[in-house]
C-alpha cells in the first residue's frame, strides 16, 4: 500500500481521490473505488475467458470465513449479479479445530446472511465420525496433509449434495505460485501437472480458482477497502515448513524480479501442455468406500485405516 495521500504521487490514477495501492503491469496507483473496480474486473475476465460460468451452472463456493474465501464468494455474488441464471450455495467444511472453526464458522454464517446466499455446512464428524483434532492427535505435524485429503472428500460430498455443477475454492495467485514451486521443490510432477479444473470430464466436481489472477496482498486491500476485513484466528496446525519458505523466497524474488509469481503460472501452463500425464484410464472405485480413486484403497480410506493398506 502507499503512504498517505497528499502528493500527487499518491494520488488514484483515475481520479484525485488518495491511492490505497499501487499496482503494476501496468504501473497505476488506485483509489478504493478504483481498485475495487479493478480487482473484480481481472476476475470476472478471468471467468469469462478461463472458467465459464453459464446460466444453468451450480457454484459451490467453499467458504471457510477466512479472507479469500469471503472475497470469492463477494465477487461472485457481483459477478452472478450480473450474468444472471448461474446459482451459487457457499459450502463451509467444519474440521473440528478447537479454539479456531468456530469463530470463523460465525463470520462465514454472518457473510451468507449478509449476501443473501444459500449456506451448506458439513463436518468431518459427521462424515469421518471424527473430529480432525481427534483424527490428528499424536500426529501433528500431519495434520495439513491429512486434513488437505480429507477436505477435498468433504467438499465434494457438500457440493454433490446441493447439486454443484462446480466447485469454486478462494486460491489467490501466491498460492497457486507457491504451489507450483512446491510442486517443483519435491519433484512431484504428476501433482504439478494436475489440472482439476476439467473435473476429468464426467466424473469429478470441476474445481475453478476465479481469484487467482488476484494476489494475497490485493485480497486483504479489497476487504479492507469494502469493509469486509474480519481478523480471525489462524488454524493452529498452519505451520508448514515447506511453504512458509517458499512463500518468503517468491516474496523476495516477485521484488527483485517482478512479474515472478505469473511466470510461474505461465511455468504450469507449459508443463501442463507439453505432458501427458493427465490420467489416460477412467479411475475405478474404492474397495471400501465406493468413492472413485485410481488405486484399489482410496486416500482418505488410507488415512483413516491405515491397517487396511
Ligand atoms: Fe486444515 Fe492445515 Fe488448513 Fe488447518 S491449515 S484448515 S489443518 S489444511
Amino acid at each position: 500500500m502507499t503512504g498517505s495521500a497528499g502528493n500527487s504521487v499518491n494520488r488514484c490514477t483515475h481520479c484525485n481521490e488518495p491511492a490505497i495501492i499501487r499496482l503494476t503491469d501496468p504501473e497505476r496507483r488506485l483509489c478504493a473505488k478504483h481498485f475495487t473496480e479493478d480487482a473484480e474486473e481481472r476476475v470476472f475476465n478471468h471467468i469469462d475467458t478461463e472458467i465459464m460460468i453459464h446460466p444453468g451452472s451450480g457454484i459451490a463456493a467453499g467458504l471457510s470465513g477466512g479472507k479469500d474465501s469471503t472475497a470469492l464468494l463477494v465477487i461472485l455474488k457481483k459477478y452472478i449479479a450480473e450474468n444472471p441464471g448461474a446459482e451459487i450455495v457457499a459450502v463451509t467444511i467444519d474440521e473440528g479445530i478447537d479454539g479456531y472453526r468456530e469463530e470463523t464458522l460465525k463470520a462465514a454464517t454472518k457473510l451468507c446472511k449478509n449476501l443473501g446466499v444459500k449456506h451448506h455446512i458439513i463436518s468431518f464428524t459427521e462424515l469421518f465420525e471424527k473430529s480432525l483434532d481427534e483424527i490428528v492427535a499424536g500426529q501433528k505435524d500431519r495434520a495439513c496433509s491429512i486434513c488437505g485429503v480429507l477436505r477435498r472428500r468433504a467438499l465434494n460430498e457438500a457440493a454433490t449434495r446441493v447439486n454443484a455443477t462446480a466447485i469454486a475454492t478462494g486460491h489467490n495467485l501466491d498460492d497457486e505460485a507457491q504451489s507450483v514451486l512446491m510442486n517443483t521443490l519435491r519433484g512431484d510432477l504428476a501433482h504439478l501437472v494436475q489440472d482439476t479444473s476439467n473435473g476429468y470430464p464426467k466424473i469429478f466436481i470441476p474445481r475453478i480458482k476465479p481469484l487467482s489472477v488476484l494476489t494475497e496482498k490485493e485480497i486483504t486491500v479489497y476487504l479492507l477497502a469494502n469493509d469486509l476485513f474480519t481478523d480471525l484466528p489462524e488454524c493452529p496446525y498452519a505451520v508448514s515448513a515447506l511453504r512458509s519458505e517458499v512463500r518468503s523466497m517468491i516474496a523476495d524474488l516477485e521484488y527483485s524480479y517482478p512479474g515472478t509469481k505469473k511466470n510461474l503460472i505461465k511455468f504450469r501452463s507449459g508443463v501442463r501442455g507439453v505432458n501427458n500425464l493427465q490420467v489416460d484410464n477412467d479411475p475405478g472405485f474404492c474397495r471400501i468406500c465406493g468413492e472413485r480413486t485410481g488405486g484399489d484403497i482410496c486416500r482418505v480410506c488410507s488415512l483413516l485405516e491405515p491397517d487396511l493398506d
